[in-house]
């Protein structure tokens, strides 16, 4: 990896890393907002604001998952271990980093994981 790609995945992080915080703070504001405005309701719609806020906080929880494996890329900028597959060390090829800078496992290895995590689902009863 050349060290101008390095530099470039590293912006590409801090913008994904930026973009996440940015969405995470509005969506706590909108909770904040959610639960000041339940006062006074009734059943319906609490219950539909029920839902909402259970999708807020699944998103909040996917981007925080996000966040995290973001911030683990960019650490391993300083240890070298960045764009280096967790599972067999090989090197992740540049595409996919672009694609995705924050990837942990090359191609063939997520590939095989999500194949194994399918036949382990189907064989449950
Ligand atoms: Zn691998």
């Amino acid at each position: 990896m050349t060290k101008r790609f390095r530099e470039r995945m590293s912006r590409n992080l801090r913008r994904i890393e930026q973009e996440i915080v940015d969405r995470l703070s509005v969506e706590y504001d909108s909770m904040q907002t959610m639960m000041e405005s339940t006062a006074g309701k009734d059943e319906i719609d609490l219950a539909e604001e029920h839902v909402d806020r259970e999708t807020l906080e699944m998103l909040g929880q996917q981007d925080r998952n996000r966040l995290s494996r973001v911030s683990a890329a960019l650490r391993r900028m300083h240890t070298r271990g960045y764009g280096i597959c967790q599972e067999c060390g090989r090197p992740i090829s540049e595409k996919r980093l672009e694609a995705m800078p924050d990837a942990l496992l090359c191609f063939e290895c997520k590939h095989a994981r999500e194949e194994g995590g399918r036949r382990w689902t189907a064989a449950r009863p």
